[in-house]
């Protein structure tokens, strides 16, 4: 596709987050089986059910536009879920191998955290509110599960240096900028 505008790129870099999130949805199950740590599996599978409404998010922001949000490839999260699937492999001690598979779903954490970033830049400036508040959205849940995922760390590699970590059930919870946005797919006008 030729980048003229900016809503072009924009365009452009929502159809790579939803192919990065599809790949997560494929990948998730495969390290919910792998992680030893109960609290690990827990996080991982809290995670899944998120990127399940993440990728419902970029879908109706792609309605919005009357565009599909199909077709791109997303070939550096192709690339990341590679290497986790090299740790879902590894045998071992299952403490180690739970460490690494945090170390995986924290380089992809922190690729999507880049990418709804600069998406979410992008609609603020093309005035794309509703959009911006549910991108925001999303990138609050990647932060908090990369948060998470650290604090599961720590916790399996000295157990003794932490509070009780609790992988709360509920995904949806209200975000920091609270504009009362909603998963449900809305009446087009
Ligand atoms: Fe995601
Ligand atoms: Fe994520």
């Amino acid at each position: 596709m030729s980048l003229e505008s900016l809503h072009d790129l924009y365009l452009e870099q929502i159809r790579d987050l939803y192919s990065a999130e599809q790949q997560i949805i494929d990948a998730l199950p495969k390290m919910i089986e792998a992680a030893t740590d109960q609290k690990l599996s827990a996080g991982f599978s809290k995670h899944l059910e998120q990127t399940r409404v993440q990728a419902g998010r970029l879908e109706r922001i792609g309605q919005r536009m009357e565009e599909r949000v199909t077709g791109k490839k997303c070939k550096g999260m192709a690339g990341l879920l590679k290497e986790g699937e090299e740790a879902v492999d590894e045998d071992g001690n299952p403490e180690i191998i739970d460490a690494g598979l945090i170390a995986a779903a924290q380089r992809v954490e922190h690729y999507e955290i880049a990418g709804y970033g600069c998406a979410r830049t992008y609609a603020e400036a093309l005035g794309l509110d509703d959009d911006a508040a549910v991108l925001q959205q999303t990138l609050d849940e990647e932060a908090e599960t990369d948060e998470l995922l650290t604090n599961i760390s720590m916790s399996i590699l000295n157990p003794d240096s932490r509070a009780d970590i609790v992988v709360e059930r509920e995904v949806d919870q209200p975000t920091r900028r609270g504009r009362g946005w909603s998963d449900e797919p809305e009446a087009r006008a």
